[in-house]
């Protein structure tokens, strides 16, 4: 059975009106949507993929060429290295979900601009009200930012927060290990604490780890 979900903020192409959405209703409505100029250079949005029902969803920065080519996130040689991760890790890529914080591709796979994120905003936020991870792994610093504002990824990578019932762990992207081979080992070893923090989350938590400790989020 689906899981649907009252949005409150939508696209400025949708009607104002509150709309009950389901996953694949969302992917749909990114399949079509243009509410910023990564649309006119896209070959096909990547709207995310995986379950539903996913513990784990990670968020990386956008589609490269293959993702674009293809429709799918992480299918290039990033994507072949965080199936290699998750295997390690014991984690099943079926079962989590992939998305990105923009889902259509920058050009020549530039980063994404803040008023790329911000436009794609609403589409992340109804994929984490629809599935509600218990674990949201960011993998680079675009969606680190907005789950560890003002922090830098070398400092908080392979650390959590619990944000709003969610704990939100930062890694570093895995194309950064395919550029700077001195980092392939860091994002191993961050890989293989998930499994762990996976055990720990159904153990309540010391009362001071359980308030959050930075920008709130902003789902709806
Ligand atoms: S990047 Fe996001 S906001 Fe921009 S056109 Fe694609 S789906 Fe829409």
């Amino acid at each position: 059975m689906q899981k649907r979900v009252i949005l409150k903020n939508m696209s400025v192409n949708q009607p104002s009106s509150q709309a009950n959405l389901s996953l694949a209703e969302v992917a749909k409505r990114i399949l079509v949507c243009t509410d910023c100029a990564l649309s006119r250079g896209r070959t096909r949005a990547v709207p995310g993929e995986g379950s539903e029902k996913a513990t784990l969803l990670f968020i990386g920065e956008g589609p490269g060429y293959h993702e674009d080519q293809l429709g799918r996130p992480f299918v290039g040689p990033a994507g072949k290295f965080l199936d290699s991760l998750l295997a390690s890790a014991g984690i099943n890529r079926q079962e989590v979900f992939i998305t990105n914080v923009v889902k259509c591709r920058p050009p020549e796979n530039r980063d994404p601009l803040p008023a790329e994120i911000e436009a794609c905003r609403k589409h992340l936020d109804s994929q984490l009200e629809i599935i509600q991870p218990k674990i949201v792994v960011t993998l680079g610093r675009h969606s680190m930012a907005r789950f560890f504002p003002g922090e830098s990824i070398s400092k908080v990578h392979g650390t959590w927060r619990r944000q709003n019932g969610t704990i939100c762990f930062a890694m570093y992207h895995p194309a950064a290990a395919l550029h700077q081979q001195s980092l392939k080992a860091t994002i191993q070893a961050d890989m293989l604490k998930l499994p762990k923090l996976l055990q720990e989350i159904s153990k309540p938590l010391p009362q001071e780890e359980s308030k959050p400790q930075h920008q709130q989020l902003k789902l709806i």
